[in-house]
Formats: C-alpha cells, sequence, structure tokens
C-alpha cells in the first residue's frame, strides 16, 4: 500500500487521484471488496475482458466506465454505461466513448453488473482540527438528497462499527423486516474497520470515496472508488 502512495507522489508531488488499478489494488491491501475491475485501452481489449467476466458465473452483463484523470463525476459526464449484453454492445459503447471524450480518454474500465441492493458510500476525508474521519453514508443517487450520514474519527474501536450503521437515518433499510432478510452487516463493518487502518497507515490519504457500496443479504461489494494523495 505504501509503495503504491509513494509511486504516485513521486511521479505527481502535488498528490492527486490515483488511476483506477492503483485504487484497486490499495482496496485489496484493506480487504475492501471493489468488485472485479480490468482495464482496457482499446475496444477490443474491453470485448476480451467483457467475454470473460460474461463466463465468470454472474447474469452475464457488463458495465463501462470511461476513465480520464482527475475525472470528478462519471454519470454526469455520461462515461458510465451498464447492462452491456453483446461483444458488439462492448465494442460500440467503446467507440461512443472515443468520440464523446477525445484524446483526454486514457481507457475504459469493464466490470461485471452488480445485482442490486441497498447502495451506501463509505470513506474518509480529513478534518483540519482531528485528523482522518470514516464516514458512512446513503450513497449512489440518493447521496446528494438525502445526505445521510455518520462519521467517526479514526482509529475506529469495535463499538464504532455497529453504532455507525444505527447512526444512519437509513438504517432501517438495511436491518430487514419480516420477508426481507438483513443486509451482510459484519461485511459492513469490515469495510468500516478496512478504511480505519488505512487512514492510520497511510496519512498522504486526503479522500477515499467508496461509492457505491451495494449492500445485500449476501455480501457487500463496492462498484466505483476513488482515492486522493497528496
Ligand atoms: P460516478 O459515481 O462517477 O457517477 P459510478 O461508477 O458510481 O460513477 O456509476 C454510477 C452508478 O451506476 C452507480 O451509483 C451504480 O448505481 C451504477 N453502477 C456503476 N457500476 C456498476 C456495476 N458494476 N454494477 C451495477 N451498477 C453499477
Ligand atoms: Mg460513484
Amino acid at each position: 500500500a505504501r509503495r503504491i502512495v509513494d509511486a504516485h507522489l513521486a511521479e505527481h508531488p502535488a498528490g492527486g487521484w490515483l488511476d483506477p488499478l492503483a485504487t484497486a489494488t490499495l482496496l485489496a491491501c484493506y480487504g475492501l471488496p471493489l468488485t472485479t475491475t480490468v482495464w482496457a485501452r482499446d475496444p477490443h481489449s474491453a470485448v476480451v475482458a467483457a467475454r470473460a467476466l460474461r463466463h465468470d458465473g454472474h447474469d452475464g452483463r457488463t458495465v463501462l466506465k470511461a476513465y480520464w484523470p482527475d475525472q470528478v463525476h462519471k454519470s454526469a459526464a455520461g462515461a458510465v454505461r451498464t447492462g452491456l449484453r453483446t461483444d458488439r454492445d462492448v465494442r460500440d459503447t467503446y467507440r461512443e466513448f472515443t468520440a464523446a471524450f477525445g484524446d483526454r480518454m486514457a481507457g475504459v474500465v469493464v466490470q461485471p453488473m452488480a445485482a442490486p441492493g441497498v447502495e451506501l458510500l463509505a470513506g474518509l476525508v480529513q478534518d483540519q482540527v482531528f485528523g482522518p474521519l470514516v464516514v458512512l453514508g446513503l450513497g449512489g443517487t440518493a447521496t446528494d438528497v438525502l445526505d445521510d450520514r455518520a462519521a467517526r474519527l479514526a482509529p475506529l474501536t469495535d463499538l464504532d462499527l455497529p453504532e455507525m450503521v444505527a447512526g444512519l437515518r437509513a438504517a432501517a433499510l438495511l436491518s430487514g423486516r419480516p420477508g426481507s432478510p438483513p443486509v451482510d452487516l459484519p461485511a459492513i463493518h469490515r469495510i468500516l474497520a478496512g478504511l480505519s487502518r488505512m487512514a492510520d497507515d497511510l496519512p498522504q490519504i486526503a479522500e477515499a470515496d467508496l461509492n457505491p457500496v451495494i449492500a445485500r443479504p449476501d455480501g457487500v461489494l463496492c462498484v466505483d472508488a476513488r482515492i486522493r494523495v497528496e
């Protein structure tokens, strides 16, 4: 994890956002469950990646996301396409991205389509006074509309983990109802604990934003993550 951060800062002394591969590797170091994320720099490689993912046991649909450095809101820019079924969908989408974004597009990430669940956000922010805060909230399209968040100073204790979940107004969405089982709460706790360890190890992390983290009874999976170092 330190090597990834140091390598980025050696190349970009002012800091900035890690690229998708560095981000994925850093998350893996802390056991943070990012969905399979394959990097492709031309339409053919994207098709090959999507084919491999299609044989991987999920429902067969894939997602393509155009990537360029310092992008902010991919879906608002038209850089996220979900539910792609065929080689042709993937190839056409890559070409449409190239036409729309031109030379600034460095490539795409290809992911399997995740099953739906409750979309959360989890992350790290630096408080000017107190240092790193671990954040949990309602994510996805509800992020800005509902602004439902709980934040605690790192390092988190074992007590912080359930309290952060309980502190959300959306907590009832996670705990289940008759006929709908609760989401995998221990997996959410592990994400918060992993972020806390990451903050502890790597003070260079200015911001980490996992959004959405899709929570389901059978597990929790992040499909989009950004990490900024400085
Ligand atoms: P951004 O947040 O930059 O707009 P995301 O990668 O979060 O881009 O994609 C936007 C939305 O698309 C997500 O909130 C999620 O609802 C959906 N999405 C993205 N990737 C996947 C995926 N692999 N499987 C299912 N849904 C996805
Ligand atoms: Mg997102």
